[in-house]
């Protein structure tokens, strides 16, 4: 579904992305893990149309979105839920999860996915008048990845999903993942909490320093004692 072929990406003079190459087939659970500052979200920018990679290609359902404007690439069926949430803060629930939609004109399937997202997240439900800059880190996480669903991806990219928030609701979150997937999203998935990553993983990519350090299906790679040692503590 999406293969990305040796990109390159800069800031400037910093060289972030030092040609990497991901593959994301349908319907599965890819993760990107590593360190702070490995490159997992320049990748996940790059992906969206956010960044522009110097070079390499990214072929999404066949078609190289190098180039495409990052609007255009949700508008494909690419979308992501970026580190951070950004839910719009001064709006109600339900506007944020209507300005999903936005770029759709199909009345009846907006309906019908919002009361799916509703039946996902019963809790959106419960606060859908709520001034959304008011919800707690784990509701404007749920927030974020309704409003993304509300854009109907086939592919789901997500940021950090799990940042700032309580064990529990870190298992809320990662068990949805997992539901969105099981009805059809096929997910790219950023994490620093490697061990929930894998747990729910198809396959994975260690990144180091811009570079793929290792690759593996998540089962090897959560197996793995040298895996262990140096990137999931212990
Ligand atoms: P984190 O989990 O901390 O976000 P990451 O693996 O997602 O880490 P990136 O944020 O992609 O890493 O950063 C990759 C590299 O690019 C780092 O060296 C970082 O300092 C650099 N970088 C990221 N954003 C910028 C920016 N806006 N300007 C300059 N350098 C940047």
């Amino acid at each position: 579904m999406l293969k990305v072929d040796n990109i390159d990406v800069y800031y400037g003079a910093i060289h972030a992305i030092k040609g990497i190459s991901i593959e994301v087939p349908k319907g599965e659970i890819v993760t990107l893990v590593g360190s702070n500052g490995a490159g997992k979200s320049t990748t996940l920018r790059t992906i969206s149309g956010l960044m522009k990679p110097k070079n390499g290609t990214i072929l999404f359902e066949d078609k190289n979105i190098v180039g495409v404007p990052a609007h255009k690439i949700v508008g494909m069926g690419l979308c992501q839920v970026p580190e951070g949430r950004h839910v719009f803060a001064n709006m109600s629930v339900m506007e944020n999860l209507e300005l999903g939609a936005y770029l759709r004109n199909d009345k009846d399937g907006i309906a019908r996915d919002l009361e799916d997202v509703f039946k996902k997240f019963p809790r959106l439900l419960e606060r859908k008048d709520q001034i959304s800059g008011t919800l707690s880190g784990g509701e404007q996480q749920m927030l974020a990845m309704g409003r993304a669903l509300m854009s109907r991806p086939r592919l789901l990219l997500l940021d950090e999903p799990s940042m700032g928030l309580a064990p529990l609701l870190v298992k809320e979150i990662f068990n949805i993942i997992k539901e969105i997937n099981e009805s059809g999203t096929t997910v790219l998935l950023v994490e620093q909490n490697a061990n929930m990553a894998l747990s729910i993983a198809d396959k994975a990519y260690v990144l180091e320093t811009g570079r793929i350090a290792l690759a593996g299906t998540a089962q090897e790679l959560a197996s793995s004692e040298a895996v262990r040692k140096a990137y999931l503590g212990g």
